[in-house]
């Protein structure tokens, strides 16, 4: 059941620029997948717009790379139709927190079963380095220019996890190779709605969230004294404003899952196309 590093290589040449946070991601889903026992063929990698939708292309999983902001429906489709899949969507802070938010927050309510791990790096990379949703206040970049730079203070996309009802919300650090790992890892195998926010310098375009100001500032969570089964005191970590920056797992909890209730068998679901009393069921589902 092993898989080897040999049957994730890529046959595409990776294309992010030497320094990337995005390279510890790959690196760590890649470990993370060597060390679950699950079989290949049961991984679909769903991906959004931007430099973090270039992820499945560069290890050899089953993926499908969608539209900006789309890639939470797509993976929630997926997750419909057949409940044997691990579901892990990657997308960016653009992609996700923008264009994304609306289907992000839905899905946390909805407590869909699927991984989603957001590359954030605070700046909209592949469009040349506008500011994005999660840049902080100031920000100054070409469509946020001096003064007052960025004009708004960022979306908080771990408080936001936590409050629609997601029942694993974690944050990552690409530079943290050991515990991204381990978060992954949790995040794949949880029953639930799984958001990891993972922080990916981008070495190109973000001049201000470098890889020096995170090793300055960031602190593990489960090193002071947090308690991840309570909600409340999660929120309160994830709105922290002070100078420091938590990783690990802000909450763990469990809720019923969007597909429980619902006659689609286990399994995949094969007949789709005759069965559309089912078919009308799914859909009533997602509708609210
Ligand atoms: Fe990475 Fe930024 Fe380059 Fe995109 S533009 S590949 S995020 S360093």
């Amino acid at each position: 059941m092993t898989i080897t590093a040999e049957e994730l290589a890529p046959p595409q040449k990776i294309t992010w620029c030497t320094g990337c946070g995005n390279f510890g991601i790959l690196a760590a889903l890649k470990k993370a997948v060597m060390e679950l026992d699950i079989p290949r063929h049961d991984y679909v990698l769903v991906s959004g717009i931007g430099c973090s939708g270039k992820t499945p292309h560069y290890i050899n999983l089953n993926s499908f790379h969608t539209l900006h902001g789309r890639p939470i429906p797509v993976a929630t489709g997926l997750r419909m139709a057949n409940r044997d899949l691990r579901i892990i969507v990657h997308t960016g802070d653009g992609d996700c927190y923008a264009e994304g938010l609306g289907h992000f927050i839905h899905a946390a309510r909805r407590n869909v079963d699927i991984a989603v791990f957001v590359h954030n790096n605070g700046v909209n990379a592949l469009t040349k380095g506008q500011y994005s949703p999660s840049s902080p206040r100031g920000y100054v970049s070409k469509t946020s220019p001096p003064p007052p730079g960025a004009p708004m203070d960022p979306v908080n996309g771990v408080a936001h996890a936590i409050v629609a009802g997601a029942t694993f919300v974690a944050r990552g650090y690409a530079g943290d190779q050991k515990s991204l790992v381990g978060l992954m890892k949790e995040a794949i195998t949880h029953r639930g709605f799984a958001v990891l926010d993972i922080i990916q310098p981008c070495v190109t375009w973000n001049r201000k969230l470098t890889w020096r100001y995170y090793n300055e500032r960031i602190y593990r969570l489960e090193e002071d004294g947090h308690d991840p089964s309570d909600r409340i005191a999660a929120l309160q970590r994830a709105m922290d404003s002070s100078e420091r920056i938590p990783v690990g797992v802000f909450y763990r909890g469990e809720g019923p899952l969007l597909i429980e209730g619902l006659s689609v068998p286990e399994g995949r679901l094969r007949d789709h196309a005759t069965d559309l009393k089912l078919l009308e069921e799914i859909i009533d589902r997602l509708r609210v």
